[in-house]
């Protein structure tokens, strides 16, 4: 087969590699100029002339990512790039901390140590929690969906009727970290991400970081890889249309070449897929119903602040933050990789990089960046008197929006045309994995659908809860 694949991000460069080690002609082309999408890196230069690598920000690798490290194996067998992240504390207005170090890996041991840890929670406050919504966490199965989707986040979180602080202090950080608004995420999406990351996952909340660039550490390589299998790699190439009435399928680029294809892979965001199929209303009318729900949430913002002084020598590499306005993490970069310790080695400051998540659309520029500031100036009174020597500020809005009841009408990774495959983070996937690890699977699907045989294995974690023939 000769495939092409649209998008280099993970579920693009999956399906590529799978299908290159299968024998297959591949050819990925990627609209920016560096291959990773949203998990990229590009280089840019510090006012000094040092050339540094930017990222959209700090990503955790968990450990039930099964098929990212699989993907990530292909190029370092030890996975050497992946440094464990001690604990993952979450910061409080006047100081509180939850912290998820050392939790045990079973429910209901996990769930018992974590309130018993949680200040916030009293004993006075248990017979208040509603216990039915609580246990439907340890329910997840497929009738989740039907039960929940209908609802948000908010609906459901209230109903748990946890004391305010508990709630904030532990669910807050993981709904956010989904980059939905609470009160527009699917109940179902989050009990589904509560199942996957913390209660069914034999291998606890924790997670491990890149010590490198992810281009460096991931993408570059992994470009090498394929390209060693006979791949053709184009990265500043938009695919501008389709013609899929054609056998071989026409494939229109931003260059003003066509290529010709008997399979694709769309690897795309929602934006690149939604400007894609406007463009190509036969694509448009093969997703058909899924298009409605192919919307993106709201913006994200990063903030990657080198300072003239360092933050305290015991500040976590990353910890989440609630009640600090629109901050939801600080990253302290010089802890995480390699290239920023280097830089802090010779100018003795330090590098932070501010995350918020979902931040309100009418929020402007110089509003968000007072108010990460003003988080980090809260969380680490040290950093009040540093000094900025350079930032960098993003602000993308190319996330999938997951609203209240948009399950159904969500797409997999088959379409009615044989030859089409969809993969990326959005796709409805036939067991629990999110973010990066439901891109990476997704595109292994892909590529396993076209080849006709399961070539790729999808190792995943238990698809139920253990309460699920409870159907709470
Ligand atoms: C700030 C931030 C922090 C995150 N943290 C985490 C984390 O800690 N853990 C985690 O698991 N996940 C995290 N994620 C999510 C993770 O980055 C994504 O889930 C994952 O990278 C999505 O991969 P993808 O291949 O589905 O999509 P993308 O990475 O978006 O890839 C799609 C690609 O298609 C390209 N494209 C679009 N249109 C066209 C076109 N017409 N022609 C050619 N190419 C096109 C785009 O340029 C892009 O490269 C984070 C994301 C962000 C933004």
């Amino acid at each position: 087969m000769r495939v092409f694949v649209a998008g280099g991000g993970l579920a693009g460069l999956s399906a590529a590699t799978v299908l290159a080690e299968a024998g297959h002609e591949v050819i990925v082309a990627e609209r920016e100029e560096f291959w990773g999408g949203r998990a990229g890196a590009w280089t840019e230069t510090l006012p000094d002339g040092t050339p540094f690598q930017m990222e959209r920000g700090f990503h955790a690798f968990f450990r039930q990512y099964h098929c990212l490290r699989a993907l990530m194996r292909r190029v370092d067998p030890d996975l050497r790039v992946l440094q464990p992240a001690e604990d993952y504390p979450v910061l409080g207005p006047e100081g509180a901390v939850q912290t998820f170090r050392d939790l045990p890996t079973s429910t209901p041991a996990n769930i018992a140590t974590l309130a018993w840890r949680t200040p916030t929670i009293g004993l006075f406050d248990l017979p208040r929690v509603r216990l039915k919504p609580t246990l439907a966490m340890m329910a997840y199965g497929d009738h989740t969906w039907a039960k929940w989707d209908g609802l948000s986040a908010t609906d459901y979180l209230d109903a748990l009727r946890f004391p305010a602080e508990a709630r904030r202090m532990l669910f807050e950080v993981f709904s956010h970290s989904f980059f939905n608004p609470e009160d527009d995420f699917s109940a179902a999406e989050l009990l589904m991400q509560f199942h996957f990351y913390f209660l069914a996952n034999p291998e606890g909340l924790v997670f491990d970081t890149m010590r490198e660039p992810f281009s460096t550490g991931l993408f570059e390589p992994l470009a090498g890889y394929l390209r060693e299998r006979g791949a053709s790699l184009r990265t500043g190439t938009s695919v501008e249309r389709l013609n899929l009435g054609r056998d071989p399928i026409a494939i229109t680029l931003s260059d003003g070449t066509v290529e010709r294809a008997d399979a694709l892979v769309l690897g795309l965001s929602v934006p690149g897929l939604r400007g894609l199929a406007q463009a190509s209303p036969p694509l448009g009318a093969l997703l058909g119903d899924a298009m409605g729900s192919l919307q993106t949430t709201w913006p994200f913002a990063v903030h990657r602040l080198w300072l003239d002084r360092p933050v305290r020598a015991d500040r976590a590499p990353f910890a989440g933050t609630v009640g600090l306005g629109i901050l939801d993490n600080i990253s302290v970069y010089e802890k995480l990789e390699t290239e920023s310790a280097a830089w802090t080695r010779a100018h003795g400051g330090s590098v932070v990089e501010l995350h918020a998540y979902a931040v309100p659309p009418t929020m402007d520029e110089a509003a968000m960046k007072a108010e990460m500031l003003q988080g980090l100036h809260t969380a680490y009174p040290e950093t009040r008197g540093a000094k900025v020597l350079h930032d960098v500020f993003l602000l993308r809005e190319d996330c999938p929006a997951f609203r209240p009841g948009s399950y159904a009408a969500r797409p997999g990774v088959a379409t009615a045309d044989p030859r089409v495959k969809l993969a990326g983070d959005y796709v409805k996937m036939p067991f629990p994995c999110a973010l990066m690890e439901r891109a990476t699977a997704s595109g292994f699907t892909a590529a396993n659908q076209l080849l006709g045989e399961a070539r790729e294995p999808l190792p995943h974690g238990p698809p139920r809860g253990p309460l699920a023939r409870f159907r709470l």
